[in-house]
């Protein structure tokens, strides 16, 4: 009996690990988990995979400014047009050295970077700054910003 419960545990992990090293995305379980949780669920960092909560990117989206993650990034824009601003891309990956190359614009919260192609929100932009999937820098994102995570539990 004793080797009988042994094999299907065997079995299990085994198969596991075949999973992993096959496949780029998780055993599917249930629907119930957006893309953020697939990209994040191979390196879990709290607790098990089920028990991992989701965060309320909306709220993160509107709350948070464009101003407020150029400050921490510290983006000093070369010149100003209303709500649009320029300046050097703040992206270690870019090589522009145009004073230009990057925009922003700070009241619909979205950048580009004209020489890299970077481009997105605010949230995008502190992603690529921190070289972090989303889901994690939104989580950096509100610690940097001494805010709560605004978790949404699942069960
Ligand atoms: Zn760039």
């Amino acid at each position: 009996m004793l080797a009988e419960s042994a094999v299907p545990r065997l079995v299990g992990s085994a198969m596991i690990d075949v999973v992993r090293g096959s496949f780029p995305f998780p055993i599917k379980k249930r629907e119930r988990n957006g893309p953020s949780f697939a990209t994040l669920s191979s390196k879990p960092a709290i607790g098990t995979e089920n028990a991992m909560p989701g965060i309320n990117f909306d709220r993160i989206r509107n709350e948070i400014t464009m101003e407020q993650v150029l400050a921490l990034i510290g983006f000093e824009p070369t010149k100003r047009s209303g709500d649009q601003w320029y300046g050097h891309c703040p992206l270690d990956d870019c090589s522009s050295t145009r004073h230009r190359a990057f925009s922003v614009n700070v009241t619909i919260r979205a950048y580009c970077c004209h020489q890299c192609q970077s481009k997105g929100n605010h949230l995008h932009l502190w992603a690529a700054y921190t070289e972090m999937q989303v889901y994690p820098a939104a989580i950096e994102l509100c610690r940097a910003l001494g805010r709560e995570v605004p978790w949404i539990w699942r069960w």
